[in-house]
């Protein structure tokens, strides 16, 4: 048996939300419905933000009962807080993932509050869910970003990471992402963290959800992957950017993610080739937007043979 790996396309949201440029909502559907039929099984749609702070989330509600319409797919939307998890408990989307930053100073400029008051404010969110009818509940994730490091502290430190995820798993998270959002992290430091946060919240799921904006993203799955983790974040065409880096490049790419780990056995679920011709979606729908990926430029090596057929010859 190959090992599976869980991915989860996060373009819609980490990628749209510093894009200037309204994507419409049927576009944006067109592409959750390629990508889902390309075989990703998990797809962040929208963020539950007022639309006024983030006017590219001003359809969520259309997205999202757009992709519930989609058989088999897990549908996910990231909150902000109490009343974005409200939102998401009425469209019944299956999965909220909180965040929170581990930077105190990052955390305060989005949210204005410490860090500490996030994490009573999400076992707020946990409450509210628990009395949600048990099959209305969607799943929590506890999101950590900033965690590999912070543009306004840098370095982070992997006490501060671990003790958050410590107290999102004690308030009721089912899953946990460790995020390195502004593209700081190297392999050692990916082992470093990964290592101890599984030490102490192992038993539930932990996703890596790393940025390429430095050149080390695929370094650092690798790096993950070492480690035991199975779960992953990424966007087509490495949609993303960083607002503190204009320019730079954004979430790791998708499509190279999915040829990475092909290539080594693992088992995404996901066609590649077809993978790749949901790039045209965006393209057509956000000329403006930059698209990444080393994948979509060379092509799949000469008789490449997909993991799955070379398990069955084998
Ligand atoms: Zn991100």
């Amino acid at each position: 048996m190959r090992q599976h790996i869980t991915l989860r396309e996060v373009g819609l949201r980490d990628g749209l939300q510093i894009h200037p440029t309204f994507m419409p909502t049927e576009d944006k559907l067109a592409w959750i419905a390629a990508e889902a039929a390309s075989g990703m099984r998990e797809i962040e749609v929208t963020s539950y933000v007022p639309p006024k702070l983030i006017p590219q989330f001003a359809d969520a509600e259309a997205v999202t009962l757009g992709a519930l319409r989609i058989p088999g797919l897990t549908v996910a939307a990231l909150i902000p807080n109490l009343r974005g998890a409200q939102r998401g408990i009425e469209l019944g989307v299956h999965k909220l993932n909180f965040v929170m930053s581990v930077s105190e100073t990052h955390n305060m400029k989005n949210v204005r509050r410490p860090p500490a008051d996030s994490v009573i404010d999400f076992r707020a969110i946990v409450e509210l869910i628990k009395r949600q009818p048990a099959n209305q509940r969607p799943i929590i994730v506890g999101g950590l970003s900033t965690a590999l490091g912070c543009s306004y502290e840098g370095r982070v430190a992997v006490s501060q990471v671990v003790k958050y995820a410590t107290q999102l798993v004690e308030a009721g998270a089912d899953e946990i992402v460790v995020a390195d959002t502004v593209g700081y992290a190297d392999p050692n430091q990916v082992r470093e963290v990964f290592k101890a946060v599984l030490a102490e919240v192992g038993k539930i799921p932990v996703a890596a959800h790393f940025h390429d904006t430095r050149g080390t993203g695929l370094a650092n799955v690798s790096a993950a992957l070492d480690c035991g983790i199975t779960h992953f974040d990424a966007s087509l065409a490495g949609l993303g950017g960083c607002p503190f880096a204009p320019g730079a490049s954004g979430n790791i790419v998708m499509e190279d993610l999915c040829f990475m780990l092909d290539s080594m056995g693992f088992d995404t679920g996901v066609d590649i080739e077809r993978l790749i011709e949901v790039r045209s979606l965006i393209a057509r729908s956000l000329p403006d937007i930059p698209m990444q990926g080393a994948l979509a430029k060379a092509g799949l090596p000469r008789n490449y043979v997909m993991a799955a057929a070379r398990a069955v010859s084998a």
